[in-house]
């Protein structure tokens, strides 16, 4: 089997072109920006083992699990993140969490603005807050140990300083903060795309009958634990935004209002806390 007969093997059994290429990329342990060396080596021979690698790299993409998993890794905002299991896999949507948080601390014009990132998994909303932002003080909680290790070794790889701590939410973490971002689970329990989901951590997409029971335990614990005119920020689910956008005017928010991801739907609703209280 050369190289454009096992990329075609990889899309005979069901593979995108652009995974089927990945993986052999991997299998053959070149990387990912290296989809060009596919085309001016297509006449190749891959090796049996290297083969048979691809083809079972193949069979668990078929089967659902996510490229980021096979592959070990997942670009978000710029950054090199190390995914497995233990975590979700970050999604391009979430870059629009990031660059609204970014753009509030940029206008804060603050020395060092205190951020935290709830059910950070990766770490990648922190990390790419962090980076953006070397003056904000940053800090993560997730409620999986296992998500930690996973996102204290991307900061350690990364070189980037942000504290992490095992924690519900804001439970537990001390002091007020200026930004509180999240990307919580929001999918319906009984959402029919959940399956579809199966291979990532549950506790990282479902929560409740209507997918807003981490956005409600949020938006209670935020006001006590923001700073005056801090704000939160929220990702939400694609027709969740006039429920989150009332449950941030109902708990006292000002300036409440919701941004559109790269698809242009409404995915992230903030609101900022005007009182000292
Ligand atoms: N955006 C994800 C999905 O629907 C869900 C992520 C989440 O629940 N935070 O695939």
């Amino acid at each position: 089997m050369n190289v454009a007969q096992a990329v075609g093997a990889g899309e005979a059994l069901g593979l995108e072109r652009l995974d089927a290429q990945l993986l052999l990329l991997h299998a053959l342990g070149r990387s990912g920006t290296d989809r060009g060396w596919l085309l001016a080596h297509d006449t190749d021979p891959v090796t049996a083992g290297s083969e048979a690698a691809y083809l079972a790299l193949c069979e668990r993409r078929a089967s659902g699990e996510p490229l980021a998993y096979i592959v070990g890794h997942k670009e978000f905002h710029g950054l090199h993140l190390l995914v497995d299991a233990r975590v979700l896999v970050p999604r391009p949507d979430t870059e629009t969490l990031v660059d609204w948080a970014i753009e509030l601390l940029e206008d804060m014009n603050a020395a060092a603005p205190r951020v935290v990132d709830l059910g950070t998994g990766s770490g990648a909303v922190a990390l790419a807050i962090k980076d953006a932002c070397p003056n904000a003080g940053v800090e993560a909680t997730d409620i999986s140990r296992d998500a930690l290790e996973v996102a204290r070794s991307n900061a350690d790889r990364l070189g980037l300083h942000v504290g992490f701590h095992e924690a519900a939410w804001l439970a537990d973490v001390p002091g007020r903060y200026d930004l509180i971002v999240s990307n919580p689970p929001y999918v319906r329990e009984d959402d029919p795309h959940l399956p579809a989901l199966r291979h990532e951590p549950i506790m990282a997409l479902a929560s409740g009958p209507d997918g807003l029971d981490a956005v409600r335990a949020i938006v209670a614990q935020a006001p006590s634990r923001l700073a005056p005119r801090g704000w939160l920020l929220l990702e939400h689910g694609y027709d969740q935004a006039p429920a989150v956008r009332a449950l941030l005017a109902a708990a006292g928010f000002g300036y409440v209002a919701s941004r559109r991801d790269l698809a242009g739907i409404e995915r992230c609703t903030g609101g900022q806390w005007l009182e000292s209280g």
